[in-house]
Formats: C-alpha cells, sequence, structure tokens
C-alpha cells in the first residue's frame, strides 16, 4: 500500500518521467532528462543489456562446466580412470562385464571391481565403472579379444548435435563478448571522435516521442500558454495556414527561470498537436568536438523535417546562442553550431511545418541573428506562478495522490511565494515519499510541512521569501504604483506583482502609451518620482530603507544626469549640452567618454542632478504620506493576492478614497 502510493505519483500522466520528481537546476542536468533527450536514457539501458548478457554467459560458462566436466569422465562420476593398459589387461583376464564405444569415449563396468592408483598420483580408487583415460589407437587385436571376452558390448553412435552443442558452448559466448566490447568501444569513441560515423548514426539519439501531455498538464502559465495556442493551431492544420498566406510560427523562445514548465510547455504543445517532438540540449550540442556541433544539428532538423508536422525543442540555447565574439576564448565549435542552427531555420521550405521551440533563462546574452524574423522571433515569457498557479500546479501533481482530509492545498500554495513548478512536484513527491515510510493510508498536512521543511533546508538557493522580505516588496512595488497612478503623464500602470522574475523580486508593469521620441521635462520628473516611489514607499511604511531600490536609483541619476547635461533642463547650468551619450532609461553606468567641461561645471552638474533626484524623492514621500491608507491596501492586497491588476488597482483607489486623484487617462 504505502508503495503504491509513490508509484502511482510517479506513474502521473504527466509522462514526464523520474524528472519531474527532481529540481532541474539550470544546467549541468541535461543528461537526466528522462524521456525525452535520447543521451542518458539509451545509455543506461545499454548498461543493462551489459549486465544482463554478462550475467548469462557467466551463467551458461558454469553450467557447461559442470555439465560438461560430466559427461566427459562418463555419466557416472565414480568410474574410475583407468589407462588403456590396464583395460587390455582386464580384458585379457575377462574381467570386464560390458564397453561401450561412443566415438573416442569408452566407458563400461569391470565384473569385479578392481582398484588402480589416482590419476593425480595419491593414494588409490576402487569401483566396477571405468572410464578410459587414454585412447586405443587403432590396436589390431583389441576388436577381436573383445568380441571374445566381454559378454555386453555396445556401440553407440557419435552424437551429431553434442558436436554443434559443444561448439556453441564455446563459440558463441566468444562472439557475444567481443560484441559487446566493441559496442563499448565503439559508444565511447562516437563522443571523442567522428571517424567512424558521419552523423547520421548520431540522429538515432534523438528519440522520436509523442508526448501525452497537454496543456492542462501545465498550471500557472496561462499568458504563455495563450501564446502558445496559435503554434498548436498551426501545426494541427498547417494547410490551412498556409493556404491562407498566414504568418507561419518558425521559433519560439520560451524565456523563464529553471523548473518553470518551460520543457513541459513544449511537449504539451506537441501533445495538444499530437505531432512529434524532437528534443536536444543546447549543452549536448557544445558538449562534442569540432563538426559534431554542427552534423547533430543537420540531423534534428533532417529528422524533424521528414517528420512533419512536427516539434523541435532546443533546451538551454544560451549554451549555443550566446553572442559570437563575445567570449573571449571564442569556442569555434559553438559557433559553427549556430551558424547551422540559422541556416537550417532560414532554410525551411514554406510547406514543411516544423516549429522549433528553444527554452532560456538567460535571454539577453542570445546572439541577436538568433532573434531575427524568420527565426526566434516570438518570446514567450515563462514566469514564477502566484499562489493561484501554485495552487493549479500542486492540484495537477496530486491528482493521483490520496492527500488526508486535513490537506489544505491552498495554505500550501500560499505558504511557498516564490517557488516554480518543479519545487512544487518535487514537494508533493516528497511528502508522499514521507507518508510512504509512515505507512499512511493518505499524504497529511505534516507529511508536506515536514516535506517543505526538508526542501528548503536542503536547497541551495532560497525557494521562499521571507514574511518580512514580502512585506518591504509589497510596499516598495506598491510605492510604484501608487505614484505611478498618483502622477499625470506618466505611461499608466497595468500590472504589479511580488513574484520575482529574473533578478527582480517584484515588477510593476507600465504600458507606454504611444511611442515617445521627445520626452518632455515634466514627463521625465514624473518618471522619477515613480521610479523612487519604491524607496520612498520602504521609508514611509516601514520607515527604514533597503537596498532593493538599487536598480530604481540608477535609472533616476542617469535620467537627471542626462537631463542636465544633455537636455539643458537644468535652470542653473542653461541650455547647454555637456555631451555625455547614454541611453537615458537603460540605468547604465555613468558616461565613460572625455568630458568638455571644468572640475567647477562638474561640481556644479552633481549638485544639479542631486537636486533633481531629491525634489522627485520628496515628491514621491509627499505624495505617500498623504494617501498612506491607499498605499496599505495597495501593499496588503499584493501579499494577499501576489499580482494585482490595473482594474482591482483602482477599486482600492476608490475604496480608500483617493480616486480623486487618478489621472483621466486612467478612467
Ligand atoms: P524548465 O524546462 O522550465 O526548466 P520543466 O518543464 O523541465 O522546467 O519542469 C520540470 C518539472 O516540474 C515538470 O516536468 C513538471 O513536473 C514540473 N512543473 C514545472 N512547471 C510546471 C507547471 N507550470 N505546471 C505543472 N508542472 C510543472
Ligand atoms: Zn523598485
Amino acid at each position: 500500500m504505502d508503495a503504491q502510493a509513490i508509484y502511482m505519483y510517479q506513474n502521473s500522466p504527466n509522462d514526464n518521467g523520474p524528472r519531474g520528481t527532481q529540481r532541474p537546476n539550470s544546467s549541468g542536468n541535461s543528461n537526466g532528462n528522462g524521456g525525452n533527450g535520447g543521451g542518458g536514457n539509451s545509455m543506461s539501458i545499454l548498461v543493462r543489456t551489459i549486465l544482463v548478457v554478462v550475467v548469462v554467459l557467466l551463467g551458461w560458462y558454469f553450467f557447461q562446466y559442470f555439465f560438461q566436466g560430466g559427461s566427459s569422465s562418463s555419466s557416472n562420476p565414480n568410474a574410475l580412470e583407468v589407462p588403456y593398459s590396464t583395460f587390455y589387461q582386464q580384458v585379457q583376464q575377462s574381467n570386464v562385464q560390458k564397453v561401450v564405444f561412443q566415438g573416442q569415449d569408452i566407458t563400461g563396468q569391470f565384473k569385479t571391481a578392481i582398484t588402480v592408483p589416482n590419476p593425480n598420483g595419491s593414494g588409490t580408487q576402487t569401483g566396477v565403472d571405468f572410464h578410459l583415460t587414454q585412447l586405443p589407437n587403432g590396436d589390431p587385436t583389441l576388436n577381436a579379444l573383445i568380441l571374445k571376452n566381454v559378454p555386453d558390448f555396445e556401440t553407440k553412435p557419435v552424437q551429431d548435435n553434442n558436436l554443434i552443442w559443444t561448439i556453441l558452448l564455446n563459440v558463441v559466448p566468444w562472439l557475444l563478448i567481443i560484441g559487446v566490447f566493441f559496442f563499448i568501444a565503439r559508444r565511447a569513441t562516437q563522443s571523442q571522435q567522428n571517424i567512424f560515423s558521419f552523423g547520421k548514426s548520431r540522429a538515432k539519439l534523438v528519440l522520436e516521442d509523442r508526448p501525452s501531455t497537454t496543456f492542462a498538464d501545465v498550471a500557472g502559465v496561462d499568458e504563455a500558454k495563450g501564446d502558445l495556442v496559435e503554434v498548436v493551431e498551426f501545426l494541427k492544420t498547417p494547410q490551412k495556414f498556409q493556404r491562407l498566406g498566414g504568418k507561419i510560427p518558425r521559433g519560439v523562445l520560451l524565456v523563464g527561470p529553471p523548473g518553470t514548465g518551460k520543457t513541459l510547455l513544449a511537449r504539451a504543445v506537441a501533445g495538444e498537436a499530437s505531432v512529434p517532438f524532437f528534443s536536444m540540449s543546447g549543452s549536448e550540442f557544445v558538449e562534442v568536438l569540432v563538426g559534431v556541433g554542427a552534423s547533430r544539428v543537420r540531423d534534428l532538423f533532417d529528422q524533424a523535417k521528414k517528420a512533419s508536422p512536427s516539434i523541435i525543442f532546443i533546451d538551454e540555447i544560451d549554451a549555443v546562442g550566446r553572442q559570437r565574439g563575445s567570449s573571449i576564448n571564442s569556442n569555434d565549435e559553438r559557433e559553427q553550431t549556430l551558424t547551422q542552427l540559422l541556416v537550417e531555420m532560414v532554410g525551411f521550405d514554406a510547406r514543411q511545418a516544423v516549429v522549433v521551440i528553444a527554452a532560456t533563462n538567460r535571454p539577453d546574452g542570445l546572439d541577436k541573428a538568433l532573434l531575427r524574423p524568420g527565426r526566434f522571433d516570438r518570446r514567450v515569457t515563462v514566469d514564477r506562478p502566484d499562489w493561484n498557479g501554485r495552487l493549479a500546479i500542486l492540484k495537477i501533481h496530486s491528482r493521483n495522490v490520496p492527500l488526508g482530509r486535513d490537506v489544505d492545498l491552498i495554505t500550501i500554495a500560499r505558504g511557498t511565494p516564490g517557488m516554480v513548478g518543479a519545487d512544487l512536484a518535487n514537494l508533493v513527491n516528497e511528502a508522499a515519499l514521507l507518508a510512504a515510510r509512515r505507512n499512511l493510508d493518505a499524504v497529511t498536512q505534516s507529511c508536506f510541512d515536514e516535506a517543505l521543511d526538508k526542501i528548503l533546508i536542503g536547497a541551495e538557493r532560497p525557494l521562499i521569501l521571507s514574511d518580512d522580505d514580502l512585506n518591504v516588496i509589497a510596499y516598495h512595488e506598491g510605492g510604484h504604483a501608487l505614484t505611478g497612478l498618483l502622477t499625470e503623464g506618466v505611461d499608466p500602470v497595468t500590472k504589479v506583482t511580488i513574484v520575482p522574475r529574473g533578478q527582480a523580486l517584484g515588477v510593476t508593469m507600465y504600458t507606454p502609451l504611444d511611442d515617445r521620441y521627445n520626452y518632455s521635462r515634466d514627463y521625465l520628473e514624473a518618471q522619477m518620482v515613480t521610479a523612487l516611489g519604491g524607496r520612498a514607499a520602504e521609508q514611509v511604511a516601514i520607515g527604514h530603507i533597503t537596498t532593493g531600490a538599487e536598480n530604481d536609483l540608477q535609472r533616476v541619476t542617469a535620467i537627471a544626469r542626462q537631463m542636465v547635461t544633455r537636455w539643458g533642463m537644468s535652470d542653473r547650468l542653461g541650455t547647454i549640452s555637456y555631451s555625455e551619450r547614454e541611453d537615458p532609461f537603460a540605468g547604465t553606468s555613468l558616461a565613460t567618454g572625455s568630458r568638455e567641461y571644468s572640475e567647477r561645471t562638474a561640481a556644479v552638474i552633481d549638485e544639479e542632478v542631486n537636486r533633481l533626484v531629491k525634489v522627485a524623492y520628496d515628491k514621491a514621500v509627499s505624495l505617500l504620506t498623504e494617501h498612506k491608507a491607499t498605499l496599505d491596501a495597495i501593499a496588503k492586497t499584493l501579499r494577499l493576492h501576489e499580482t494585482v491588476d490595473a482594474r482591482q488597482l483602482r477599486e482600492i483607489m476608490v475604496e480608500t478614497g483617493s480616486i480623486e486623484a487618478a489621472p483621466a487617462s486612467y478612467r
């Protein structure tokens, strides 16, 4: 019973093999790819096969040793081993009752027992049964003598199959052993060199896989799912798309932290469209020596094209697709592989319905060529789930796990901010294992609690944010959002979240109203106010400030400096450009170019920058102090829901009475 709980869980219809239960660390784990990547799996099958062969061979040999050993000294192991001379004597003395000739084997019985020395020289043996150790090589007198003196005399035919059997027993095992050694040797050399196989055989490493995963197996990433629906449609009826001249999806880049379900999503797309799924990991391409990576890419695409419509999934594409020439020891192999990948993607025939899905958690360093139209021109973000998402994921993974009555998945979902799908799958599995170890009929809440402790202690990175941290983050993001809502002329806030994204612990998202080519002074000042709204909120609500605003401060300083030096927006310095060029919103480090002004001017610039930032900060603080009740309510709602959208924000502002201050653009 206890084992059943685990068994059922692991057999859950996610068809993602053993991987579903283990945390895929950002990299290096590509070989454990379970069902999809051929490599790891076929290797373990190989090892198992070799083991079986070796065991069978050993058994065979032992069997043969004893069996043959027995038969060669006649069926009777107690038979005396007598030399030919003794036998001849006994026949002469008429003491032989029976002789059986079988080929060159001679056995028989004496009438009365005789005693002969042991063949090994120590002691003697006595008995009636005998076996000849020496063969009677054409003794012409023997036949007559036997006919005369031996009453029972028999010649058995030599058994032919016995001979064949002997040959088989002796030759086949060696053939097998040699074969296995060759196989191993080939496998070993395959990753080293490319002499024997010109790529083609390698393609078999990528197994055709038809996942049964569907979108129902993926939760908490609804936006990503929505983006991928079109790909499914295309793969289902490519003709329809092609006939209507619709833009065919070619390459989709899934971007998100490890364990958020990128691989799962790609498999679900294949499952939904019921097309074959070919997958390989970027690191697998580059692990091998020169020339192989590129040929692997070619094989992969050839295979997928033959099976079209189909999906190619490339995990960890950053391993291949890093910007060319960006590292000091540039890797030719990687560049060749990347070039081949680009060639293949561009070279698709319009009739070939093959969609390439790639995954990465580091999209920034990707080679620009990969992102051009016709390549990975669609980007789908796979974010960490908020608590509703986490609840849905927990439900999926506990589908086949008997849960105790006291288990409250909602509480678990709420208590695991920051965790991704893989973490949650792991949590359910650990809890089920604990229940099994305790011989329980169902997984109880205490199993979950203990499993969570165990996972958190064992984790390399903090998986869960502390309550205090979450509080600070909620106020910080709430501050950005509220100052944004209260300030005229800034881009409207669309969504605030305290679910970590990439490096950020929380995010406030704005939609630019339209493309801006000119920034007005008001706009820039308002930008600074909202950018400082996070830090200001920490100050207003919590009373002390944290390091979480580093990026905000860089951005604000960059804007202020540009206003002063580039756009002539400082009254004190006047409309003079002090030619420092940089992207005002990138928050990059300050200009490194040569300066064209004096130390004194530089000091004035610094003062002006400081003043602009201070004015903006004070404005943010006073706004938030005035609307403290609203700020509190937003922070509280954020803690509760983790994500708050524009509509909810507006409702909060109405409830707390600061709606009048909402900008007109917001209504
Ligand atoms: P990634 O490719 O983003 O690193 P995976 O797709 O390999 O993540 O996720 C690993 C496992 O974690 C999945 O097989 C699945 O069991 C679980 N998992 C991850 N994300 C989700 C999700 N959004 N919904 C359900 N299960 C998930
Ligand atoms: Zn911030």
